[in-house]
């Protein structure tokens, strides 16, 4: 290994401030009531649900498990049907939903209401786009470019987006509607901490020799991070934590930047830049 190793962390990697609000809300509010309920994990982040859990953050699946505490809405947004269902059992709702999010769910119900078509660029699934589809009457959802090819021609639609999309991914498919679409109004809601992220790895991978993008397998956010990474450096890895980095990535390398998927704890990126400094006085000795 060359003498320095030069760590470059993006300014803004890890947690955005829709999700560390949520967190942060949901240990309030459990400290407050001595717990407080969540309709499935918070962020697609094992450490942060286990800590959560210590703290009295309890995760169920259905309202029928609430039962003497809160429930809070999570911030990737919650179907219509569960915000009547809690209303009806007279559950308390802390809503932690983005704010980012909350604006989402309007720019599709004005699209709705200008009657065009909608169509919703987002991952098939996601919580958050099943809530943004449950917002109108009917949307098709698309996740690629050849799902956008497949679309017939339409007289007027709508568009907006998962709020974690790749820009490029949106922008490639937004060409291909235009073409086929003759009244488009495209709303772009990728949310500008994801923004901020990716523009923030567009500079940093190129100028690296490798690239580790930190956070949890099962998060798409992530592995969308991963994927913008790749596309400027191929030495791009995603780690969960300081253990699956891996001593022969660093073979010829002098410099390594370091990013997080926004449901990342600011610990994890911590533990991983330590990891990094210990391996480079490791290997040099
Ligand atoms: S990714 Fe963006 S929209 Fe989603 S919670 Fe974070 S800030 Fe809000």
């Amino acid at each position: 290994m060359p003498e320095h190793l030069k760590i470059r962390v993006a300014k803004d990697a890890g947690f955005c401030f829709g999700v560390r609000d949520a967190i942060e809300k949901a240990r309030e509010v459990a400290q407050e009531h001595g717990k407080v309920y969540m309709l499935g994990d918070i962020v697609h982040n094992e450490r942060v649900v286990n800590d959560l859990a210590k703290e009295n953050v309890k995760v169920v699946d259905s309202l029928e498990e609430v039962t003497d505490a809160p429930v809070l809405f999570r911030a990737h947004g919650t179907i219509p049907e569960l915000w009547a269902e809690a209303g009806k059992k007279d559950i308390t709702i802390v809503d932690a939903t983005c704010p980012l999010v909350h604006e989402i769910h309007d720019e599709i119900k004005k699209l709705n209401v200008e009657g065009r078509k909608l169509i919703i660029i987002g991952d098939h699934g996601h919580d958050e786009v099943v809530a943004i589809r449950a917002q109108v009457p009917e949307a098709v959802i698309i996740a690629s470019i050849a799902e956008a090819e497949a679309l017939p021609r339409m007289k007027k639609a709508g568009v907006v987006s998962q709020s974690t999309q790749m820009i490029e991914n949106v922008q490639e498919i937004i060409g291909i509607l235009s073409m086929k679409i003759f009244d488009l109004r495209f709303v772009n809601t990728v949310c500008f901490p994801t923004r901020r992220n990716q523009g923030q790895i567009k500079e940093i991978a190129p100028i690296s020799d490798v690239m580790i993008i930190v956070g949890s397998f099962t998060s798409a956010n992530t592995k969308r991070l991963h994927e913008v990474s790749l596309s400027l450096n191929p030495q791009s890895y995603m780690v969960e934590n300081a253990y699956d980095i891996q001593e022969s990535w660093f073979d010829m390398a002098e410099s390594v930047g370091v990013s997080a998927g926004a449901s990342s704890p600011d610990d994890l990126i911590e533990e991983v830049v330590e990891h990094l400094n210990n391996l480079h006085v490791k290997l040099r000795v």
